[in-house]
């Protein structure tokens, strides 16, 4: 490997991810803290910023550095042949997409945000029906333009989790359905049911916020390299592995907000925090893909956050800091943060029920980018859907096909990662476990060094060098498979809510 065509090469892709981490800076401070009437100005800010990193990253100097760096490498080195290979990739990926359907897509994708957000409030799709035929043409013609080998579906998967098909994820979710459909079944149906009521008794705002930081540090997230703020809808950003930021909402009638947002969040920034910093600006010191991601925050949140382990170290601090929860019981407690119920709602789903509002998106997407399902026909789509997946219609499509931001944004291809963040926590929990066996005892203790250092060895350090698929091939030594979810969900519902 020549040096410097190598150091030249990284230069430049450190200078791309600037402009990158300036604009996600932008973004957090527009969520959390600027005035309202300063979006203009940051829309503008914003467009300039994307403006100059998609130019930098097509530009015939920037090909020239990385074809140079390609030519003089070897293929296995690290982090090298990680950096080329994926640089490689979003280029060609950039490429492709001529800037007029760039503009075109934003331009539209801004507009339909708008208009979904009033065809939402008014339960009337028929205004959202013209915005999102518009976007899903453009969204075809990228596809084409992208190229895939299975189905049109496959070049946008790709962008959220790269080398992801769909006709594999579509084995998998068929899998997972064929558990979780009378899981949830038998559960309405189970003798035991929690007390939902004690969720919703009065939490101050400001215990709340003292007890989220405590329980964020203590699963190990630094403050000296991140902060937590408030903003309406709860995320993680940041610009390096030293400057991770989460924030979190408050809910004085519902503690459950708060508190497993912030351990959401935090499970997506202990992820960044341990990203090698000496690789930051480079793939090879940036996370794998949105699946993987979502592995990291619901592995915290609930694998490690809603289990009775975690809570005989918590329970007590936390009928201390909220006097309205003086009199509760631990197993009540317990119950009740694991209700489950089929609901209509997403972002609402509890750990059993969640998967199925992803199956139908995702069939949803997949007929309605090969045009075999029509645009007005998703609102009675839909509604079948829920009825067969969950046993429940939809009392407006405000409460249905309308209910989620994604389609607006033209985030097509973007849902069925949720969905594989469960199935990839799930079997690295388990690979976890068989590599510490202590591991709920020293939940009971309030110990998570073990299970972070865990993750950051077998994980976090190693950025993309590998796939999603066979970062679950080297850490699990198996293939991706639902089994190890399926296992999860029955070893904790079926006891809990006293099945079988
Ligand atoms: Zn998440």
């Amino acid at each position: 490997m020549t040096t410097s065509h190598y150091a030249e090469f990284e230069r430049v892709t450190r200078q791309y991810h600037l402009l990158g981490s300036i604009e996600s800076l932008l973004d957090w401070d527009q969520e959390t803290c600027m005035p309202p009437r300063g979006v203009k100005q940051r829309a503008e800010q914003l467009a300039l910023l994307a403006g100059l990193a998609h130019e930098r990253l097509i530009s015939d100097e920037y090909a020239a550095a990385l074809r140079k760096a390609e030519t003089n490498g070897r293929g296995d080195d690290w982090p090298s042949a990680t950096n080329v290979r994926e640089m490689r990739r979003r280029m060609e990926r950039a490429r492709r997409l001529p800037t007029e359907l760039v503009r075109e897509t934003a331009k539209v994708s801004a507009l339909a945000k708008q208009v979904w957000a009033r065809a939402r409030r008014e339960s009337r799709f028929d205004l959202f029906a013209p915005p999102l035929e518009r976007l899903l043409e453009l969204k075809r013609r990228a596809a084409e333009l992208i190229g895939f080998e299975g189905e049109p579906y496959d070049a946008l998967l790709d962008e959220y989790e790269p080398g992801a098909r769909s006709a594999d994820v579509a084995v998998v979710f068929d899998e997972l359905r064929k558990t979780l459909v009378p899981l949830a079944a038998a559960i309405a149906k189970a003798p035991r049911r929690p007390d939902v009521a004690l969720l919703s008794r009065y939490c101050p705002k400001e215990p709340q916020a003292e007890f989220c930081r405590r329980v964020a540090a203590a699963l190990g997230f630094d403050f000296q390299s991140g902060r937590m703020d408030v903003s309406t809808h709860p995320f993680c950003s940041g610009t390096c592995p030293h400057d991770v930021r989460i924030t979190t909402r408050y809910d004085e009638r519902f503690l459950p907000a708060a508190l497993f947002g912030t351990m959401h969040e935090a499970g997506h920034a202990l992820y960044e925090q341990g990203l090698d910093a000496a690789h930051a600006g480079t793939p090879a010191g940036q996370s794998v893909s949105l699946g993987i991601h979502e592995s990291q925050s619901r592995m915290w949140e609930n694998f490690v956050g809603r289990s009775r382990p975690f809570w005989q170290h918590w329970f007590g601090p936390l009928t201390q800091q909220f006097t309205s929860l003086a009199e509760v019981r631990l197993d009540d407690w317990v119950f009740a943060i694991n209700h489950v119920r089929p609901s209509l709602i997403r972002v609402e789903a509890d750990e059993v029920t969640y998967g199925l509002h992803i199956m139908l998106r995702f069939d949803l997407e997949r007929r309605l980018m090969t045009g075999k399902l029509a645009v007005r026909d998703i609102p009675q789509a839909w509604n079948d859907g829920m009825k067969s997946l969950l046993g429940i219609t939809p009392d407006s499509d405000a409460n249905g096909c309308l209910q989620d931001i994604h389609w607006s944004m033209g985030a097509i291809g973007y849902f069925p990662t949720y969905a594989l963040g469960n199935l990839y926590a799930a079997q690295f929990f388990e690979a976890a476990r068989a590599a510490l066996p202590e591991l709920d005892d020293q939940f009971r203790n309030g110990h998570y060094a073990p299970l972070l250092e865990w993750l950051r060895l077998s994980i976090h350090r190693h950025g993309m060098r590998y796939r999603a698929a066979e970062l679950v091939q080297v850490v699990t030594g198996r293939p991706l498979s639902a089994e190890p979810f399926v296992r999860y969900l029955r070893g904790k519902f079926e006891p809990l809510c006293g099945l079988g």
